[in-house]
């Protein structure tokens, strides 16, 4: 564990207040790994031991994606950081302890570079300017570097020189992308996206396995803890190269192609479709022939494949913070695989998910919390239940006990 003084207690950001992003930076953290074990063991301890939380050897500057908000001051100067909390305010952030340090670089020359070739902010009052926001993603292990320069329309003026000079200041930078999005939203990325540089995604090394990412996929902000989650997940899958394995909610699919080495066969359903495009190609990048991945709602795949009859051994579940939803959840049980990992950032709903389970047929073996995001109150747990083949008695869906309803 790193030294505490650089940590955590005593070296708290100047902007902790103001920004909210490190709701845990006033206590040490050996004292937030205690927090969120704690926090852990409130929501699952009913379905038996937590192991001990597994902490972040140097719990700094793990942030892969590095997301900046454009705008300018009273003074008129132009700011990019965080939204202050239920305001519009930019609190302007030039180095973060948690953001890859490159990143933050990156979005702080932007700024710098914007008055020089008089490019602007975007103001969503007035409806002008150019610069809404600015996302940059890096592979930890290759050190590729995507740039996303989110634009209200697809206009960009000066921009040759613009990218010229970012690119000669940052030459680690390996694409360029202008996503278009003009829409009065909270959501950073348009739908529209331009490839200004490079090849329009970056790869990353993760497990062993070489991953592309999209601007707009979902891929794991800790790449160093998402090692450690991914061996506990495999561990607690125990596979040994006969299953049929199931990765839901599988993003860019990196925990079944993980799992494809040791797996017979492999299926993957995600509801993102850049992601699934980025899942197929990363087959191929690992030469996994074995897995196969489709785009669609978790719940209806799994009730689909529920009605077919299929087989399946070892379902990998890693649902968004609300949890699972009922279809997948009855189509689970009914497909009954042997051993269900259940990841999860959320273990609220977590717990609320393994109830069911629990009532299903499945037994909790092993619940694990990973610390993911240090200095954040959020935690990461996995957990692997076990099907009671023997003694097995479906039991009906009550509607008046669940809480899915009250969604
Ligand atoms: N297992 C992946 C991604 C986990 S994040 C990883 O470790 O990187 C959760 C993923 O669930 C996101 O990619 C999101 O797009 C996807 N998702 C959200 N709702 C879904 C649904 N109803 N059906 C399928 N996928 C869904």
């Amino acid at each position: 564990m790193a030294p505490e003084k650089k940590t955590g207690k005593g070296n708290s950001c100047p902007l902790y207040k103001a920004c909210g992003g490190c709701q845990l930076q006033n206590l040490s953290y050996s004292e937030q790994l205690q927090y969120k074990q704690v926090k852990c063991i409130r929501f699952l301890s009913r379905f038996g031991h937590v192991d001990e939380i597994i902490g972040m050897a140097l719990p700094l500057h793990y942030r892969n994606k590095v997301q900046a908000a454009f705008g300018t001051a009273r003074d008129g100067s132009i700011v990019s950081g965080v939204y202050q909390s239920k305001s519009h305010r930019i609190v302007c952030v030039d180095d973060c302890k948690l953001e890859d340090e490159t990143a933050d670089a990156i979005i702080v020359m932007v700024r710098r570079l914007l008055p020089r070739f008089k490019l602007f902010p975007y103001n969503e009052d007035k409806g002008k300017g150019f610069l809404r926001h600015v996302l940059v993603r890096r592979g930890f292990q290759t050190g590729e570097v995507m740039v996303v320069l989110v634009t209200p329309t697809n206009l960009f003026p000066k921009k040759d020189a613009f990218l010229n000079e970012l690119l000669r200041r940052h030459p680690e930078i390996t694409t360029v992308i202008q996503s278009i999005n003009g829409a009065k939203t909270s959501l950073v990325l348009g739908k529209e996206e331009r490839v200004l540089f490079g090849k329009g995604y970056i790869e990353d090394v993760l497990c062993g396995c070489r991953f592309r990412i999209s601007a707009r996929s979902f891929y794991q902000i800790n790449p160093v803890q998402t090692e450690v989650l991914y061996g506990k997940a495999m561990e607690f899958a125990a596979l040994t190269g006969k299953e049929t394995v199931l990765d839901a909610y599988c993003g860019i699919g990196t925990i079944g192609l993980v799992a494809a080495k040791n797996a017979k066969r492999v299926i993957g359903v995600e509801l993102n479709a850049d992601a699934v495009r980025d899942a197929k190609q990363n087959a191929k990048l690992n030469g996994a022939d074995n897995a196969r991945f489709y785009c669609a709602d978790a719940g209806k795949f799994m009730t689909e494949a529920a009605k077919a009859g299929d087989k399946v051994d070892v379902v990998f579940m890693d649902p968004p913070r609300a949890g699972s939803d009922l279809p997948f959840l009855k189509s689970v049980a009914s497909l009954a695989p042997n051993r269900i990992v259940y990841i999860s950032c959320n273990p609220e709903t977590q717990a609320r998910d393994l109830a069911f389970l629990c009532k299903n047929g499945y037994r909790v073996e092993k619940m694990q919390p990973v610390d993911m995001f240090p200095h954040t109150n959020h935690v990461e747990t996995v957990c692997c239940l076990y099907h009671q083949k023997k003694d097995f008695i479906s039991v009906p869906y009550e509607p008046k006990n669940a809480d899915y309803l009250k969604r």
